[in-house]
This record gives C-alpha cells, structure tokens and sequence, in this order.
C-alpha cells in the first residue's frame, strides 16, 4: 500500500456479529486471498490483546490499497472504519500511537518558559495526549506501540530541536503540571465543598486574594460548588489554576461563559503570570480574539478527530491564525480546509429585507425588591433576520427573552403578542437516558428527511453522534445537539444563548451558517446572543446592545445597524479593534496605543 496511509477502526462501533464482517467479505485484497481485513483473534494469535468481545477486525496497513479503495468504509453499517492518505508532507512517524488501528499523533507543541504557547484546532485530535506526554503522565511511543516505550528514545528524537530541553527536564522528573480542564460543568461532580475550601487548597504563590478579586469570585466563595453558574464555575477553576506554583500550566479553554470583559480579564490573567518569569503557559482556545491577544507563539493542529492529529510547528500568532482562516498552511504547504473564513472589512450596507415579525414597546421589569431591574427600549424584530445580542453576563437577557415569551408580565410596557419561542439556554440540560436520533426525533417529524439532514444534522456534524446515548456526550456534542433541537422546533423566534461554547472553530463557523440558512429559509427570526466577537461579526445582521450593572440593572437597546451596535457595545468595554493588513481580520488593538487613541477619537471602535 499507500504506505502513507492509515486504517483506523473504532472498536466502541465494530459489531461483527450485526454485520458478518461486510467490511473483509468485500476487501478487494481479501478476495485474491490476502490478509488484509481479518479478525484481531486471528491477527495476534495467542497474543491477542482484544478483550474477548465479539471478534472484531484488524487492518493491515501493508496490504491495505488506501482512502481511494475505501470500500470497507462504505460497506460498514456502524461508521466504524476510517482509511486516510495522510498528507505526504508529514516526514516522521507519529510520536504516539495509541495500538493497531488507532489514533495516531504526530508532532508535539513546545512549552516556552517565559511565554503563552497558544493551540488552535478542532477538538478530538490529540490536545489531551499531547498534554499528558508534556507532563510526563504518558510516555510518548514514537508509533511502535508493540514495544516498551521509553524517554531515552523521545529524547534523541527530539535532540537539537525546541523541545530536547524540556525532554531533558521531563525525565528528570523536574516538570510540576497545573491544568485547568475543559469541561467545568464537570467539577461538582468532581469536588463536594464550597469554593472556599476548594480554592485554599490551591494557594501555593499566595496569590490567591488578588485573583479572586482580579476575577470577582469573593460573591460565591461560601456557596457550594454544586449551585453556583458556569461562568463562576470557569472564574473559579482559573483562580484555582493560576494560584498554584508550578513550571507548566494548561489551560484547555479559558472563555465558555465568560462575557468579553471577563475573556480579557482571564486572558490578562494568563500573560502577566508567563510574564512573571519561567512559567510555561499552554492554552487552548476557540475565540481568536482572545487567543490573538493572549499567545505570543501558536501551534495549528489539523487531523481527523478521532484518527489522527498532527500539531505544526509554532507560528507567530498573526500569521497562525491567519492561515488557519485562509484555510492553507503556508511552511507546511497543507489545506486544511477548503474554502476561506472571511470578514467584512465595512459594517453591511443598512439592509433590512424581512416583513416586521413584531414591534414592541419600552418595557420596564424589576424582580425582587428591587434587586434587580430592567430597562428594555422599544424596536422592531423583522421576519429572516439573525439579531446578534452582547452585553455583560447577569444583564437581564433572558429577562427579556421570557418578556416576549409572555413568562414574565412586564411592570411597565404592554405586550398584544404572545410569541412561541424556542430557547437553547447558556447552560444546557439534555441528560436524559436516550439516543440522540430519538431525542430529535422526538422534536420534529421533519427528523431523517433529507432536507433536515441537509439543513441541520450534516453542518452540525450530527451523523456520527446520532447512536450515542445523551448521557454520554461531550461539550461540544450536547451543544451541537441542543442547536439542532432548538432549531427544529416549530417556533416564531429562535433564541440561542451562547452557541459557541466548546465548539472549535470550524465548528462555530459551522453552527453560524446553519443558523443563517435557517433564518433565510424559513423566514424565521434568529436572536443569538454571544460573547466570541468574530462569531457576532460572522452571523448577525443587527445588533441589539445591553449594558448596565450586572446583577443590579440592564438597559437594552433597540436592535442596530451593526457599525452603531458595535461601535456602542465595544466604547462601553473601552476596546477597539483594528484589522489585520493581509486578511482584513479585527484584531483587539493595545490598549492606548496610537490607533486605540484614534480610534477612540473618530468613534470607530470596530469597522474603522
Ligand atoms: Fe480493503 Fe483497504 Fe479497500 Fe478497506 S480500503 S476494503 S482495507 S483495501
């Protein structure tokens, strides 16, 4: 074969005793009576390390005739096998892999004391086992996984390169790690006890007091980690990392729930510690904003989530982030994709094409006693359109949304509609025991036709999760899910609270023009609110601006052109933003240098 090539088969899809091995029953190599497709009690003999399962298949690499075979990939009921030509332009073996037929990574990123190392890509190609091996936790195999794996031969791999200096570290045990974890919402399973207690442990630079203040954890330090939001869940699991006194720090996503001002309160955060001194700080993030204000090298990492994953070597972070937009990178000669993500340069011409959906008054609504109130003025929502809405966590925007739903009665205002709306909320709540094909099914009878796998299920990468149980998913997963449910319901307004958390960045590009065509093609009107600017830019055509005192009052504008919407949302956060000269990419501009003073002077913060 096509020695470039890899076959991978996902053991939890491989159910030989449901098919009768289609896949080597029609393997153009097995019917001339080679060995190609066999099963792994035949393969490894009385070494067999299946585990005594039904007897499910192994793939020669060798004999395989690769990706423009693939017949074996079509035949296969469950989606169990994937064969990829890897590109030819990946000269080493894989620095880790985990068996036969299993994920492979090649390439490792390098942490640099003294500075952020940022990684872009999408999720499932081999960040968590890149991590583990820079820890020390999993000793990298160099892709002879049948033998034992040692430092001694990482280390001569890597001699001369960026990384022979960590290497040498990591064998001698010299590597202490501090991770913040993906997935927060997993901590009070995690950790029974208060913030307090949970972050006093933490307290090894005796730093802790400034980042609870730096992060405004101090209103939720003595309630208990299992009732309090997501957002404080992320600001407590950044102060608990970054109190702690280690050599590297991981940091996998430090945005989901967080709103602007907080994202570059965390991303301060994560610089002034690397620039402290001879800490290495690797994050992982999605909002490239953030992540072009935050690192000072970046690794692009591209693959086939779940096959195999390769991490370049560091680029400067304008150039990686531009080339990962472009789609093409530029030192490895490699499409990663095949179309550009681009931005409009100048705000959209004011264009409204859609009948008016709905008109409403000033409303007014305070809860409590007067604990907390909110101002909405009056607008109008028209039919078609994708109504971004930014502002600050806490400032009334499901208020406002259970307004036009009629859950709540305004104080002040009247309201003749009653809209149906269907609402994905910020924190989503879909464990329940079922599949997710029964759960949409359950939502829509349109569920299987062609036009919703069209519309919905194939942007939203549903196809592969589908026979998954709902228990069972990632961030990433239960979000796509829950866009999808949101969107199939038959509703007049559709409002998604911030669908980008733990989508990578193909998958927010994704999401936005699922949600776009929807819009268009149903003449339904879409209110999403989000806190990724280039997300808003991507898929708004107005903006509805709140601001105010979180927790205390909220003032909602009526929806903007979105050079106005911008221009008020961003001179609120005192941020500008000016545009990268290759690929007209907003880049968040330094605070007070000469183009924030311009800008700031002209009232451009964002189409300058
Ligand atoms: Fe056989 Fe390879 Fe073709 Fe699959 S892709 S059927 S393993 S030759």
């Amino acid at each position: 074969m096509a020695d470039d090539s890899i076959a991978v088969v996902d053991l939890d899809r491989c159910q030989p005793d449901r098919c009768n091995y289609e896949c080597a029953n029609f393997c153009p190599p097995n019917r001339t009576g080679k060995d190609c497709i066999v099963t792994r009690g035949e393969h490894y003999g009385e070494d067999e390390p299946y585990d005594g399962g039904p007897d499910q298949v192994w793939i020669s690499e060798e004999i395989c005739l690769g990706e423009s075979c693939g017949i074996c990939v079509e035949k296969c009921p469950f989606d169990a096998i994937e064969i990829i030509n890897l590109p030819s332009e990946l000269e080493d073996e894989p620095v880790h892999r985990y068996g036969d037929n299993a994920f492979a990574l090649y390439g490792l990123p390098v942490p640099e004391p003294g500075s952020v190392t940022g990684i872009l890509g999408p999720n499932g190609i081999g960040k968590s086992t890149a991590v583990k091996m820079l820890s020390g936790e999993l000793t990298p195999n160099l892709g002879r996984h049948d033998e034992e794996a040692n430092w001694d031969a990482v280390l001569d791999r890597f001699r001369g390169t960026e990384l022979q200096n960590y290497v040498e570290k990591v064998i001698e045990g010299e590597v202490t790690v501090a991770r913040k974890p993906q997935y927060v919402d997993q901590i009070p399973k995690q950790f029974d006890g208060n913030t307090r207690e949970l972050l006093e442990a933490t307290d090894e630079r005796g730093e802790l007091d400034h980042l609870i203040e730096r992060l405004n954890v101090a209103p939720v330090m003595d309630q208990d980690i299992d009732s309090i939001s997501g957002g404080e869940l992320q600001r407590v699991a950044l102060a608990a990392t970054l109190a702690r006194d280690v050599d590297f720090y991981f940091l996998d996503e430090i945005t989901p729930y967080l709103d602007i001002g907080q994202r570059m309160t965390a991303a301060r955060l994560v610089r002034e510690l690397a620039e402290d001194g001879e800490r290495s700080m690797m994050v992982v993030e999605h909002d490239l904003a953030i992540l072009d204000l935050l690192a000072d090298t970046l690794h692009v990492t591209y693959g086939e989530p779940g096959a195999y994953g390769v991490v370049t070597d560091p680029k400067s972070v304008r150039n990686g982030i531009n080339e990962y937009l472009k789609g093409y990178l530029d030192n490895e000669n490699m499409r990663i994709r095949p179309n550009a993500i681009t931005f409009e340069e100048h705000a959209p011409r004011e264009s409204v094409t859609g009948r008016p959906l709905f008109e409403y008054p000033g409303l007014e609504k305070s809860y409590g006693e007067g604990e907390f109130s909110l101002t909405v003025e009056g607008g109008t929502v028209y039919e078609s359109e994708v109504l971004g809405i930014v502002g600050p966590n806490g400032i009334g925007k499901s208020t406002m949304a259970k307004l036009f739903a009629g859950q709540l009665e305004p104080d002040a205002g009247e309201l003749d509609f009653r809209m149906d709306i269907a609402y994905k909320p910020q924190y989503i709540d879909i464990d329940r025991p079922m599949r997710v094909d029964a759960f949409l099914a359950s939502i829509t009878d349109q569920f299987g036709s062609s036009y919703w796998d069209t519309e919905i299920a194939r942007p939203l990468q549903l196809n592969r999760i589908m026979e998954q149980n709902l228990t069972d998913l990632s961030g990433g997963e239960r979000q796509r899910v829950a866009i999808a449910a949101c969107l199939s319901e038959d509703a007049d307004l559709y409002l998604l609270d911030e669908p980008s958390a733990h989508l990578d960045v193909e998958q927010r590009v994704q999401a936005t023009t699922a949600i776009r065509r929807y819009a268009e093609n149903h003449d339904a009107t879409v209110m999403v609110i989000d806190h990724d600017i280039y997300m808003v830019d991507l898929l708004a055509d107005r903006l509805m601006v709140f601001d105010g005192e979180p927790a205390e009052r909220g003032h909602a504008s009526p929806p903007q052109e979105m050079r106005e919407g911008m221009n008020d949302f961003l001179a609120d956060l005192d941020v500008t933003f000016r545009r990268d000269e290759r690929t007209g990419r907003p880049r968040i501009n330094k605070p007070d240098s000469q183009l924030d003073r311009e800008q700031k002077r002209e009232g451009e913060y964002y189409y300058s």
